[in-house]
């Protein structure tokens, strides 16, 4: 059931202005494409890109994730490919949450047969004591301790994804 709040609405408003100022100063003159990650991105997805004062291109990839479970499946299947060519562009790959660090490696490394000139991270929220597999966050909202969370974005067996804030999904 819901749990208390971990990321306040306030809290995801003002990463989302530092994250925009800080991606907006690394972009110089480049013509960068966001990719998102589905679906636990598409809040962070919408509200960051919406904050960026120029022309961005953007597209979204899916791959499977956990379903109705609480822990990584270790593997990653395909669901949604991008469509624009992303040959020679700047990605910046935005996604919910990276926890063992599985499933962006997998996507970066499909975006990267793309051949882009460069691909950064992105990622609202980071578990660094779940992590299996490095992976470099060029921008992150926030770290948060090793507990399954739910809301702006985030599910529990494809519920609770529209809460405006992140809570903690405890046990019944
Ligand atoms: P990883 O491959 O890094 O272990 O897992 C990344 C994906 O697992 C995220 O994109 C997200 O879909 C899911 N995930 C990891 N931790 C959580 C969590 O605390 N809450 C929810 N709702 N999903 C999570």
């Amino acid at each position: 059931m819901l749990g208390p709040v971990v990321v306040s609405r306030a809290a995801i408003e003002s990463m989302l202005d530092r994250l925009a100022a800080e991606i907006e100063s690394d972009l110089g003159g480049r013509s960068p494409v966001f990719i998102g990650v589905l679906k636990g991105c598409v809040f962070f997805f919408t509200d960051l890109v919406k904050r960026i004062r120029r022309s961005v291109d953007m597209d979204f990839i899916q791959v499977s994730s956990y379903g109705a479970s609480t822990t990584s499946s270790g593997s990653v299947v395909l669901v949604k490919d991008i469509t624009v060519d992303v040959r020679d562009r700047d990605v910046y790959l935005v996604e919910d949450i990276v926890d063992t660090g599985t499933t962006l490696t997998d996507v970066i490394r499909l975006i990267e047969a793309r051949h882009p000139r460069t691909i950064q991270v992105v990622a609202l929220l980071s578990k660094p004591s779940r992590r299996q597999v490095e992976v470099e966050i060029a921008f992150l909202g926030t770290e948060i301790e090793d507990r399954f969370v739910i809301g702006y974005g985030l599910d529990f067996d494809e519920r609770y994804r529209n809460l405006p804030e992140i809570h903690e999904l405890v046990p019944e």
